[in-house]
């Protein structure tokens, strides 16, 4: 994301949340009455569900099939996707207990839409071949995102096996994710006008209710990821060898960047020079920080576990053990399949919500507040990268070389 690219951001920002308040105030004033604003916001959802599989593809692909061109570098490669896998799996368990201790979405009583039936509990046997669809056409539902993503894998691994035969499937596959978040920034230009509908409607029908429940998500939020942020960084950074206080100190600068900017991509230089001041080899945080970049999501991992509950919770859905896990691992790879881009989360959340079983309306309640979260997980997204890549240098070379 170039610099008018990220002040135009800005502007669809500043205009969602005057969406935010005009759709709110039309709601308080015309009630049940303005509930048809709806459609305003099931357009936008609509076109978000049919570009999913192919975004996921591309993306996904892409990141596969030039993945492997590292082979060398193999041992580096699996030490950092470790570490990666483990710090999402504790962000993503930790959005889940931000659901169940401040419950925001409780006490709303949104109805489930009419055409949604709650899903069967899962067994194990069903959790296994969930990642395995029974035919081709089934990769291409919502709902099957997540076999879509193990069939992508594959798919990716032999374009990169081929090695220079593969190599226009790999172009092909660049241009294609290129293209995918092109129209995600497309639709995100229709977004103020989804948010004044959905806002509209959800006021004029359940009243400040919901406000309630915002705030409480966004409390939920910030406490758990900060959480994340200072205790599990500052840990990772510790075994790393690295001063948890200094490691705060020069991180503050890319967390600010991507606070403002909302995108991963476009702080990675800013996150580079952080590395370098932390004694980070360039070898090491060239391939670590572009990787973490596009795979490396803790905030957005968090964020997609705490919104699926906030959903369950808005439309009175339980949530059972098997699902809960079957949640963690779903933002876990949700995370992965994350774009580095201003909203990029809130797009797979519709992967997370779909696997977990839960009404695709919520991804459109979260939207109005969704610029609030997105600053705090970008932050952390970034900040992940770096904590990580001191632990992977410690592993490899014994120590970070001295700080400049
Ligand atoms: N904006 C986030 C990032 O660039 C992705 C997200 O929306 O979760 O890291």
């Amino acid at each position: 994301m170039t610099f008018p690219e990220a002040r135009r951001a800005y502007y669809i920002v500043a205009a969602m949340i005057i969406a935010l308040v005009l759709g709110s105030l039309i709601g308080y004033v015309g009630g049940k009455q303005v509930q048809d604003l709806r459609i305003l916001g099931d357009i936008f959802l609509r076109i978000l569900r049919t570009i999913i599989p192919l975004l996921i593809f591309f993306t996904v692909g892409y990141a596969t099939a030039s993945f492997a061109d590292l082979r060398r570098l193999g041992r580096l490669l699996i030490l950092v996707l470790i570490i990666f896998i483990v710090t999402s799996a504790l962000a993503a368990s930790w959005g889940v207990l931000a659901g169940l201790i401040f419950r925001p979405g409780e006490g709303v009583g949104l109805k489930p839409p009419a055409e949604y039936t709650p899903p069967k509990p899962a067994t194990w046997r069903d959790l296994v071949l969930s990642f395995f669809s029974l035919d081709f056409a089934e990769l291409l539902s919502v709902g099957g995102a997540l076999k879509l993503i193990v069939f992508t894998l594959i798919f990716g691994l032999a374009v990169a096996l081929l090695g220079d035969a593969g190599a226009p499937i790999r172009s092909f596959l660049e241009a294609g994710s290129k293209v995918f978040i092109k129209i995600v920034s497309l639709i995100m230009y229709y977004a103020p006008i989804a948010v004044f509908g959905y806002s509209a409607w959800l006021i004029g029908v359940y009243g400040p209710e919901i406000v309630k429940g915002y705030v409480k998500l966004v409390a939920a939020s910030y406490t758990f990821t900060l959480f994340h942020f200072i205790v599990i960084y500052g840990l990772i950074v510790w075994l790393g060898g690295l001063n948890p206080l200094r490691y705060y100190r020069e991180q503050l600068e890319p967390f600010l960047v991507a606070f403002t900017t909302r995108s991963s991509a476009a702080t990675l230089p800013v996150n580079m020079r952080a590395a370098e001041r932390m004694g980070i080899p360039r070898d090491v945080y060239n391939m670590t920080l572009p990787i973490g970049a596009t795979v490396n999501m803790d905030g957005t991992a968090l964020y997609q576990a705490l919104s699926a509950v906030f959903v369950a919770q808005l439309f009175g859905i339980a949530l059972g053990l098997d699902k809960l896990l079957l949640l963690v691992l779903a933002a876990i790879l949700g995370s992965i399949a994350t774009a580095a881009i201003p909203g990029g989360g809130l797009i797979m959340l519709a992967f997370v919500l779909s696997t977990v079983g839960l009404p695709l309306e919520g991804i459109a309640i979260i939207l109005a507040v969704d610029p609030i979260l997105d600053a705090i997980r970008t932050a952390i997204n970034v900040s992940g990268d770096n904590a990580s890549s001191t632990l992977v240098t410690r592993i490899i070379y014994g120590r970070l070389s001295s700080p400049s």
